[in-house]
């Protein structure tokens, strides 16, 4: 019999592989769409907020005050503060991230624990 830990292991597996094959951002609901087992969002959440507090994924609240996750890419040890823009186009409703990086400045006084930066509106693919 297989235990829990080794189905544990596979989710988490199949959850980075799905993250590192897409061109855009997913939410939990998208990534329990493309698994090819069922999964219930309780152990997406889980393995999303586990993956988060390692500097696996982060993610970016969309217009619609849901969380879209991507992998991470050398976060270094300050993973919370992603200085990089994500793109939510308002056709596809698809969230990128994209290459440019924003400076965050200091604040004086206060203390800076996490960044998101969301620039909305109509993407390439969706421009005619
Ligand atoms: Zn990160
Ligand atoms: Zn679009
Ligand atoms: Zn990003």
């Amino acid at each position: 019999m297989e235990s829990k830990k080794t189905r544990n292991t596979e989710k988490q597996n199949l959850v980075r592989n799905i993250l590192s094959k897409t061109e855009h951002t997913m939410s939990a609901e998208d990534i329990i769409h493309a698994m090819p087992i069922k999964v219930n969002k309780t152990t997406i959440y889980r393995i999303l907020d586990r993956f988060a507090e390692k500097g696996e994924v982060h993610f970016i609240t969309g217009k619609n005050g849901k969380a879209y996750y991507a992998l991470c890419d050398n976060c270094g040890v300050s993973h919370k503060i992603h200085n990089h823009i994500h793109f939510e186009c308002q056709e596809c409703k698809e969230v990128t991230c994209q290459p440019n990086t924003l400076h965050i400045p200091n604040l004086e006084g206060f203390t800076i624990q996490e960044t998101q930066f969301l620039v909305i509106g109509i993407c390439n693919k969706c421009k005619k």
